[in-house]
């Protein structure tokens, strides 16, 4: 019986999911439990699409299918949640099990503010997240830094801050600071991302923290929430799982990592936002007179869906048949996200121009509040 605030190591016991599992499987465990006991209506995780640089979101309702998504993709630098409004009516009909990075978390919640799903019926297993790699960057830092041919990699990993990747009978690792150093390495939001053990969900779940004789080969479990308790003891109980306490000086650790994270998170915060503080509108202007107004940007924002419309509608800042749009476009977005940009970086991502908006709503989101500063074990998402 394990209740919220509990921790424990925790591995898979069904042979398959252990063997495909990042770290022992646990979370497709839990989600295949879920799944097999009606406590979920289906389950929305990640697999492997054409090469490992490319992370599919799926809808599964069949146990025997979860463990095709075991495993972490750490190139895929989607927002899972953002399919539950715009393709499962916002789980108003439905229960799903779903795993989330931090940033899924937050957006799961700005949802829910505005209305657009239904936590009550999301069952969330969260990962703990250093970030993500965007699958082009990835691909040009394989070539060029590692010289491998990308398509030769079969396996990609993060360990002990470096970034792994295993290519015929070969690995070979290197530092993510050097990398990041160079310009390669995880997304620009992610080295500030200050979200990074996801205590909103309702498991928090990652390796951080194992030590011992099990390093490598379970799963560090924070129980955050009564769901999150219930799934975990109902599952050990059935037998789907199995757990041991873990070793206090691993939760010392754990507690270390994630402070040493928080401070790599300020140092790219200060980095990224130094260079824009001296003309913040003017950086704006000039990289945002590239836009050709797809508005994939507001199509694929978790925060400003709700004004879609409006921005994109007929007005001063917008005329048809002309581009780029008014920058007024795009202060008057920034304005709209400005107290609540979870730092996703989805606009950023999916931005065929490569206009660096996540940098600019973080830099303005982070501007509007520069007291505010997430504390160690902290549960709120607030990621300013
Ligand atoms: P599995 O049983 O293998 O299940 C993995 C689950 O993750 C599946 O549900 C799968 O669909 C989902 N998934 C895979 N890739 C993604 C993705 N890109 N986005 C959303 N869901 C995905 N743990 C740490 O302690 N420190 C870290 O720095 C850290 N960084 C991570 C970065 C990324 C991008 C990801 C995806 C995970 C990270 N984790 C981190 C978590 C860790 O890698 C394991 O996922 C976790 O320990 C669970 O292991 P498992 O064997 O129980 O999971
Ligand atoms: Fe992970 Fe944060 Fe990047 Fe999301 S924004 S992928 S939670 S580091
Ligand atoms: Fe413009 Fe990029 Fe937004 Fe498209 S995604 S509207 S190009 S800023």
């Amino acid at each position: 019986m394990v209740a919220k605030g509990d921790m424990v190591y925790a591995w898979s016991t069904d042979a398959d999911i252990l063997k495909k599992g990042e770290l022992g499987g646990a979370v497709t465990t839990l989600q295949k439990y879920a799944l097999e006991s009606g406590m979920v209506d289906a389950v929305l995780a990640v697999k492997k699409g054409q090469d490992l640089y490319d992370a599919v979101p799926v809808l599964i309702t069949d146990p025997a299918e979860l463990a095709d998504t075991a495993g972490s993709l750490h190139c895929g630098t989607l927002l899972v949640t953002r399919f539950i409004k715009k393709y499962l009516d916002g789980a108003k009909n439905m229960k799903i099990g779903v795993t989330v990075k931090g940033c899924d978390m937050m957006a799961l919640l700005e949802l829910a503010k505005r209305g657009a799903v239904n936590l009550d019926n999301i069952l969330t297993i969260g990962l703990n997240c250093g970030g993500s790699v965007s699958a082009v960057s990835a691909r040009e830092m394989i070539a060029d830094k590692f010289e491998v041919d990308p398509d030769a990699v079969h396996k990609e990993e993060i360990d002990k801050g470096q970034f792994i990747i295993e290519y015929g009978d070969e690995h070979k690792g290197i530092s993510i600071d050097d990398l990041e150093e160079e310009g390669y390495g995880r997304r620009s939001n992610c080295r500030r991302c200050k979200y990074k053990i996801p205590r909103q969900a309702d498991l928090a779940c990652g390796n951080w923290g194992v030590i011992g004789p099990k390093a490598g080969t379970v799963t560090f479990i924070e129980v955050c929430s009564e769901k999150g308790a219930d799934l975990l003891t109902k599952a050990v109980a059935a037998g789907a799982l199995a757990t041991e306490a873990p070793i206090p000086k691993g939760i010392e650790i754990r507690g270390k990592v994630e402070n040493a994270m928080f401070k790599l998170g300020d140092k790219w915060r200060k980095n990224d936002f130094a260079a824009l503080s001296k003309d913040l509108w003017g950086t704006i202007q000039k990289e945002t007179s590239r836009c050709i107004k797809c508005y994939s940007c507001v199509e694929n924002c978790p925060v400003c869906f709700t004004v879609a419309d409006e921005l994109k509608g007929e007005s001063r800042m917008i005329t048809s048949g002309e581009i780029p749009p008014n920058p007024m476009f795009h202060l008057r977005r920034f304005a709209h996200i400005s107290d609540t940009c979870v730092n996703c970086g989805q606009c950023e991502e999916l931005c065929p121009m490569d206009i660096p908006l996540a940098l600019f709503s973080h830099a303005i989101r982070a501007e509007s509040d520069v007291a505010y500063e997430p504390k160690l074990g902290e549960a709120s998402y607030n990621n300013k």
